[in-house]
């Protein structure tokens, strides 16, 4: 059904002030991301990435600019289609209070068990699924999961929506090293056809982005293929 979303992502010269701050955020950003392109987003702490991803998904429309997905503005575009375009991985993955299955559903209504088994086998969950099963309640807030088990379910729920868009906020923060790059690899390669923006503070997988952006301080500083910069 979002087979026609091309997922060519336009970013021009936009500008974020939160409300009640006099000091934005994210000033005269631009930046094209083709369909299919894969780029990464880094920075210092505070720089704004994350309010980057918001205005992304028109979860907050900025003050200036504007965003195109396949030139068309964000605005224009519908709810429904805008959310089955985009994929998040957000920095802090929402574990809502119910079973694994139900926190799965979410990204994939249709999803069936197997389907959903064969998945948290490839994020590295199929122990917690032997121990536990499907109907093992996540509790509020996923309190009864460890945060490295709740990083898996929002990579999981990513790989089920199968969007053309994958925005990535820090997908692998507070993994090990070694689980890092097999998510990594088992992201990238879901996504070999797809858009993707992925924010990161560590240096790993850059060599294999179209493009890598250097944030600061609410400006893009620098921007270019992996052995440029
Ligand atoms: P990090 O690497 O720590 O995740 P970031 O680059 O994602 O940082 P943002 O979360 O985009 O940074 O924050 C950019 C700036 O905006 C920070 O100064 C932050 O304090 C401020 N900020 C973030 N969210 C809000 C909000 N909801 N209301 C007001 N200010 C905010
Ligand atoms: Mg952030």
């Amino acid at each position: 059904h979002c087979a026609e979303v091309k997922g060519a992502l336009d970013i021009q010269d936009i500008s974020y002030t939160y409300y009640g701050s006099d000091e934005p955020v994210l000033k005269n950003i631009s930046l094209t991301i083709g369909a299919g392109d894969k780029v990464a987003l880094l920075g210092r702490t505070g720089c704004g990435k994350s309010t980057l991803l918001q205005l992304l998904t028109r979860n907050w429309d900025p003050q200036q600019g504007q965003i195109t997905l396949d030139s068309v503005p964000l605005p224009q575009w519908q709810e429904a289609p805008l959310r089955q375009a985009i994929t998040v991985v957000s920095q802090r993955v929402d574990v809502f209070n119910g079973s694994l299955r139900e926190n799965l559903l979410l990204a994939k209504p249709e999803g069936r068990d197997e389907e959903f088994c064969e998945v948290l086998e490839k994020v590295g969950l199929g122990a917690l699924l032997e121990e536990k099963g499907l109907d093992t309640w996540l509790g509020e807030g996923g309190r009864q999961i460890s945060g490295g088990e709740r990083r898996r379910i929002g990579i999981a729920r990513a790989l089920l929506h199968n969007a053309p868009i994958l925005l990535m906020d820090e997908p692998t923060e507070g993994l090990d090293r070694r689980t890092e790059q097999q998510i990594m690899a088992l992201l990238l390669e879901h996504a070999q056809d797809k858009t993707v923006l992925f924010i990161t503070h560590r240096l790993v997988g850059l060599e294999q982005m179209d493009q890598i952006c250097l944030m600061d301080e609410g400006e893009i500083i620098e921007q270019g293929k992996h052995h440029t910069l």
